[in-house]
């Protein structure tokens, strides 16, 4: 069984590359006990999406951050980085 820790690597794997089947399997066999860790990949997932949107835009994440005009953005991403530190912490198995 993967631990949450190990889940959260393999999401951001993920990421970059379709992770081996028996991989993807062991993870959402942890998501079947685990709430944290799928909340955990959306939060990531929309992230990486919100990025890729502006990254034409702006050179790197420092001056993402900085840019006023994601402000609206940068409010979701800010929650949603905080909901996930949240609920990685208390979502011991
Ligand atoms: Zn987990």
């Amino acid at each position: 069984m993967l631990t949450c820790e190990q889940v959260a690597q393999l999401i951001s794997e993920s990421l970059d590359r379709k992770l081996p089947l028996r991989k993807r399997l062991a993870v959402r066999t942890h998501y079947l006990f685990c709430k944290a860790c799928p909340q955990f990949e959306k939060q990531v997932r929309f992230m990486r999406d919100a990025l890729r949107q502006f990254q034409d835009r702006v050179e790197s994440v420092e001056s993402f951050f900085a840019t006023p005009l994601s402000s609206e953005i940068r409010e979701r991403m800010k929650q949603a980085l905080s909901q996930a530190a949240g609920d990685m912490g208390s979502g011991e198995m």
